[in-house]
């Protein structure tokens, strides 16, 4: 992301004519005559759904991709991405996303740009409800992402990608030589000030409590950190700036304070209050750690549940990167592929 500029294509809806190529009136189908039955359903058409279907695709499977009514996933909400492979002087992520789905279109993956509402994986086939039709397939991979958690202020979500951030492992980079924001109190937020120090002047840590959250170990790097500054009992009311991001308004959540808010100049705002997996349709059908993000069962991508596969942000809070999410959706598409293979030479 970079701050200044203004993201192409930025918002919920992709513009594929810009970059995709037509698609082939042979594999192209619109949502609303899409088919309802395959071997491989996809959930999901971020950086792992649409790997996963490049490569289902490739192997002849035809899956059908329901991939959400915000197509693309999170890469859709930043403008630059500089550490994709294979794009050395960068690229927009919905320009990203609109290739990554052409690379499936080609292939024969069918897309269905509408939310899953609700799954049935108790039996074969696997079924799966969307905007009142019900599809079926022996496979499923699972690939819906997490969502990054927002403050909910209106000057936020109109800078998002113009300064306004929720990866600092993306984005900081972009604010080499300036000063940055941090919103959150736990271990997440901490790394993430630590982590821009390697960039910024000075890194502002906004928290609206008196004490963090976060390890005693984090803790006392960042209070010992003389790029770091503190700012407790603070929370972000507005971010300021047209184009970009100018200054954060703060205002004292001590309880009694009355004064006014204050402004402090930032070129960066920089979201770190947490990430929400996206599992809500599958209506605890598969099992969640503590933090709500779905469990692998082995070092492979296979659920607890026979031909349920899961790939990307859902289950890896870890890395969350559209890279790594891409090579999950790999890893699924070739464990649903030969889980299918071994299903068909077993006649079952
Ligand atoms: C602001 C920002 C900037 C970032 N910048 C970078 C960067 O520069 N480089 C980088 O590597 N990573 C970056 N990331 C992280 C990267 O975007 C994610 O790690 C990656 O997108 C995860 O891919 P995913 O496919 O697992 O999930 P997502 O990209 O989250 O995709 C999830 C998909 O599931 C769909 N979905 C959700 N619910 C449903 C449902 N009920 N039914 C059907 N579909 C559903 C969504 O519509 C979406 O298509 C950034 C993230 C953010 C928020």
């Amino acid at each position: 992301m970079a701050n200044t500029e203004t993201p192409k294509g930025f918002g919920l809806a992709i513009d594929f004519g810009a970059v995709a190529p037509a698609p082939d009136p042979a594999v192209a189908t619109t949502t609303s005559t899409a088919p309802t039955e395959a071997k491989l359903l996809i959930l999901g058409s971020g950086p792992a759904g649409l790997t996963a279907a490049i490569y289902a695709a490739r192997a002849g499977l035809a899956p059908i991709v329901i991939g959400g009514y915000a197509p693309g996933g999170q890469l859709m909400l930043t403008s630059e991405v500089e550490n994709f492979p294979g794009f050395p002087d960068g690229i927009d992520g919905p320009e990203l996303m609109a290739k990554m789905r052409a690379q499936a279109e080609r292939f024969g993956s069918i897309m269905v740009d509408q939310d899953v509402d609700r799954v049935d994986l108790s039996a074969q086939p696997h079924r799966v409800w969307s905007a009142g039709r019900e599809f079926r397939a022996e496979a499923i991979i699972v690939a819906t992402g997490a969502s990054a958690l927002w403050l909910g202020l209106e000057s936020e979500t109109r800078l998002r990608g113009r300064g306004v951030s929720a990866c600092a492992t993306c984005d900081g980079f972009f604010f080499k030589g300036q000063e940055v924001v941090v919103v959150g109190g736990g271990d997440t937020a901490l790394e993430e000030a630590l982590f821009l120090t390697r960039f910024a002047t000075k890194v502002h840590l906004v928290h609206r409590r008196e004490t963090f959250r976060a390890s005693k170990i984090m803790i006392s790097r960042v209070e010992a950190h003389p790029l770091i500054q503190l700012h407790m009992n603070r929370e972000v009311i507005e971010v300021l700036g047209e184009k970009s991001t100018e200054a954060v308004m703060l205002r004292d959540t001590t309880p009694g304070a009355t004064g006014a808010p204050e402004r402090l100049a930032t070129g960066g705002l920089f979201v770190a209050i947490g990430h929400k997996p996206n599992t809500a349709l599958l209506g605890g059908a598969l099992p969640v750690d503590a933090a709500g993000y779905l469990q692998l069962e082995s070092d492979t991508t296979a659920s607890q549940i026979d031909g349920v596969f899961i790939a990307g942000d859902v289950h890896d809070h870890r890395y969350r990167q559209a890279v790594t999410a891409a090579g999950d959706g790999c890893r699924a598409a070739l464990d649903a592929e030969r889980w299918l293979a071994e299903r068909d030479a077993s006649g079952s």
